[in-house]
């Protein structure tokens, strides 16, 4: 004969939470740019547990400091390509080196991150129930033939190419994301994130606005790669984290394009770095590295209708605030 389970009631630990409506929230990536500045914000928070996973590629601990000790915080040294247990709410998988000299020095572990890496945290979600964003990145547009970018494009993107690990590593996580969603059910959030700048940033990870920064800090000239006239859109990191807390928040899968839309040719770029911060630097033009998009520009009607978000921040008012930083960590002072 065939028996009826009654319904499960409620366990009273689940419950208590209920009410506490606490929320646990891993963040991969916690230790790098954009992750400690998500922490920071997510900590603000007092309903808020935030765990942290990371292996310091290129992030730090220094990035964290302000929290190590705290009640409701956690940082724990694993590489996401291994199989992690940990129980959560939502899971922010930021994790994967963003700058192009760091993503291409072992451009084998590059792709294991996005790949393995987002197919364990799927397996995590999956495992626990919890809700899963990923930042993805206007890279999985490639050198677009469609301009401004929005999410319907398909890219254009060499699969072979230097680039490779990361843009295509970052599109079969997209794919990953999607056919959890599909198959198992999973709730997914994904950020095309497009260029983001702001203090903590590597100083010499080879990011332009970094590079600039601290170039224009140290008295050297600013190196502007040919042909100077390649466009970006650079996006304040506060706003940033703002659009991937709204979109995790909200009732939208994504993609969605987090970006700012003002855009900007790296010869008008350097010049704005020269004027604001020494006037007196020189700006060169050096050789580019291969597969360079020409063109950066985010469509952001999506993030504008269905996140209720856009960008603060102008990069005119960014750039002295990330100075600060920059002229902290290198120990030079503004000379008046
Ligand atoms: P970041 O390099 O400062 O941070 C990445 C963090 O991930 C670092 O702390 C690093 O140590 C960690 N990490 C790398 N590989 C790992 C691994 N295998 N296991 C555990 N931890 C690992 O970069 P960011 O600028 O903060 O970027 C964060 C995310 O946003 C990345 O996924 C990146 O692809 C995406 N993104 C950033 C930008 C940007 O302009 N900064 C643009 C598009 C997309
Ligand atoms: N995984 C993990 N933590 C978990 C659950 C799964 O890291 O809490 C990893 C697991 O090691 C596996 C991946 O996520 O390699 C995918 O898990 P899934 O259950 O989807 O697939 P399967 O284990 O059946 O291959
Ligand atoms: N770039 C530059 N000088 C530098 C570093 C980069 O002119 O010192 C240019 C680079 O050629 C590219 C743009 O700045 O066109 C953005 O490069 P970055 O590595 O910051 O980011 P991504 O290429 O990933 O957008």
């Amino acid at each position: 004969s065939v028996t009826t389970k009654p319904p499960p009631s409620p366990s009273p630990l689940r419950n208590a939470k209920f009410f506490q409506a606490n929320m646990r929230i891993l963040v991969t990536g916690g230790a790098g740019f954009i992750g400690s500045h998500l922490v920071d914000r997510l900590m603000e928070n007092e309903k808020n547990e935030v765990i942290v996973v990371d292996n310091y590629f290129t992030g730090s601990k220094d990035n964290l400091k302000k929290w190590i000790g705290h009640p409701r915080f956690e940082l724990i040294r694993h590489d996401v390509t291994e199989t992690l247990l940990v129980e959560v709410d939502q899971i922010y998988h930021l994790a994967c080196p963003a700058s192009p000299i760091f993503y291409k020095y072992n451009p084998v572990k590059t792709i294991k991150t996005n790949v393995i890496g987002t197919l364990n945290m799927l397996g995590l979600a999956k495992r626990v129930g919890a809700r899963i964003l990923l930042t993805s990145t206007s890279e999985v547009y490639g050198d677009p033939l469609m301009h401004p970018q929005d999410e319907t494009y398909w890219g254009n993107v060499n699969p072979i190419g230097v680039r490779s690990c990361y843009d295509e590593g970052k599109r079969v996580a997209e794919t990953l994301m999607y056919d959890y969603h599909r198959q198992h059910g999973i709730e997914i959030r994904i950020a095309r994130i497009f260029n983001t700048y702001g203090p903590r940033m590597n100083i010499d990870d080879g990011r332009v606005v970094s590079n600039f920064i601290a170039q224009a800090v140290r008295g050297e000239p600013l190196t502007v790669q040919a042909p100077g006239t390649q466009t970006r859109s650079f996006c304040y990191v506060s706003d940033m984290v703002d659009g991937l807390i709204r979109l995790m928040e909200g009732d939208n899968t994504g993609p969605i394009n987090i970006g700012n839309p003002g855009e900007f040719t790296m010869l008008e770029l350097a010049e704005t770095v020269k004027e604001l911060i020494n006037p007196d630097v020189e700006i060169i033009s050096v050789e580019n590295t291969p597969d360079d998009p020409r063109q950066r520009k985010p469509d952001i009607t999506k993030a504008k209708e269905l996140l209720g978000w856009e960008p603060k921040i102008k990069l005119r008012d960014g750039l002295p605030l990330m100075e600060d930083d920059f002229r902290t960590r290198l120990g030079v002072t503004r000379k008046n």
